[in-house]
């Protein structure tokens, strides 16, 4: 046989990036199997000590030994044999391996490291790749699809029950010398997913043409919080704090929602802060919350939006304007003044009983969009005083949290499957992975 060193000098450029990896994987193989014979040597010693008796995991019972028995756990560098204690306890009539709870595979043949690495990928990516991506980083065949796809559901369920259970914690304790950022942000927003039809039934879509009129989506409600200490000393403009934005997000209803954005808003001590901030588009969900459960708020709709139903209006009064662009501009000069009025007037300037009935309606609608709006649109007030008007921080929440992950070609989901999904993509997101993870991550 060539030795590495004869067919690394054999200057053939494609032949000599073949034989590194054929090195790599080969050396990656021997140190899986060292690592793994370890591993099964700790495993194996740990199973030795089986005592007569052990207590039940639920309620402390004395509980019998049975049996030695086998199970196969898979880990990272591949499978091993555990053979250990099984007990029985004759009170909660159920079997038990003591050691399987300490090396955490009670219920499941997959080791956390392991289990890790399955959530971490299928949160990422579709199950299929997923699989792929760790099979060609580990070169073994740890993970078929579905069992990928069951441990990415299993440990999703672990953080929405993790997250819920912080939020009937008790809040932390307001420091008195901390020095508090004087502006926070609750930002929140909605993103449609795409369902199974059986996720949709009775309810109606936006297109009477599509899906037998049923709704193709269910909407995801997203929640942003962040700080914010400063200002751009060149530009003025509002900087949120690096690293402040958590999130929160769920398939639930907006009163439930609210509850989830009341608790976050607590755990985050934004009690403590002077000046709260909600930002939003013009969903009604979103004010409702904001009135309700955040009323010392100052409420602002993200002024993109505002341009955007600007341009929406000039678009359905252009029949009878001599100049749609200059229309617009005048219009925006107002937004931007937060003179809803102004804009109300200039679109009664036109007369449009006279000159245009039919439109008549449609002007009246985005009109009251504005004057509705009014106090949500004090931008010349709102930049003054430094604040953030655009929520595009929510909006690529929704986007990396929801889009990239579940609204891929040919994706449909059922609630129970994305929902586990969207809870392990919120934590990372926010950059809490360790309330998941007791081992620091890499
Ligand atoms: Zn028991």
């Amino acid at each position: 046989m060539a030795t590495a060193a004869d067919l690394l000098g054999s200057g053939d450029d494609q032949l000599e990036g073949g034989v590194l990896e054929a090195i790599e994987r080969a050396a990656q193989a021997s140190a899986a199997q060292i690592g793994l014979a370890a591993l099964a040597g700790v495993v194996d010693w740990a199973g030795t000590a089986t005592p007569a008796h052990a207590s039940c995991p639920d309620a402390g019972h004395d509980a019998r030994l049975v049996a030695r028995r086998t199970k196969t756990v898979r880990t990272l560098l591949g499978s091993i044999q555990t053979t250990r204690g099984y007990y029985h306890c004759a009170t909660c009539r159920q079997g038990f391996a003591p050691l399987d709870q300490r090396l955490g595979v009670a219920g499941t043949s997959l080791s956390a490291g392991l289990a890790r690495a399955c959530a971490l990928a299928g949160a990422e990516m579709p199950y299929d790749t997923s699989r792929r991506f760790i099979a060609t980083v580990t070169g073994l065949d740890l993970a078929s699809t579905s069992t990928l796809a069951r441990t990415t559901r299993t440990q999703g369920e672990r953080a929405r029950d993790l997250i819920t259970a912080e939020r009937t914690a008790p809040g932390p304790v307001p420091g008195t010398d901390i020095k508090r950022p004087d502006l926070c942000y609750i930002v929140m927003d909605g993103t449609g997913a795409p369902m199974l039809p059986s996720q949709c039934q009775g309810r109606p879509g936006k297109d009477p043409a599509k899906h037998q009129g049923r709704a193709g989506t269910r909407e995801v409600k997203i929640g942003c919080f962040f700080t914010q200490s400063g200002c751009d000393p060149d530009s003025g403009e509002a900087i949120q704090d690096p690293g402040s934005a958590s999130y929160i997000s769920t398939f639930e209803p907006a009163a439930i929602f609210a509850v989830h954005a009341k608790a976050e808003y607590h755990r985050r001590a934004f009690d403590q802060i002077r000046q709260p901030i909600v930002l939003g588009d013009g969903a009604k969900w979103i004010w409702t919350i904001a009135d309700e459960q955040f009323p010392h708020a100052t409420q602002i709709v993200d002024y993109y939006h505002a341009r955007e139903h600007l341009a929406d209006l000039t678009k359905t009064l252009a029949p009878v304007l001599a100049d749609p662009a200059a229309f617009e501009q005048a219009l925006l000069d107002h937004l931007d003044l937060g003179d809803t009025p102004a804009i109300a007037a200039t679109v009664d300037a036109l007369d449009l009983p006279q000159t245009a009935p039919d439109l008549v309606k449609p002007a009246a609608t985005e009109v009251g969009y504005f004057t509705g709006h009014h106090h949500r649109m004090q931008y010349a007030d709102f930049r003054a005083n430094g604040y953030y008007i655009g929520s595009g921080p929510v909006e690529s929440a929704c986007n990396t949290i929801v889009k990239q992950r579940a609204k891929r070609a040919g994706m449909h989901w059922t609630i129970q499957g994305l929902d586990p999904v969207l809870a392990l993509r919120t934590l990372h997101q926010s950059g809490r992975d360790h309330i998941l993870w007791t081992t620091p991550h890499t």
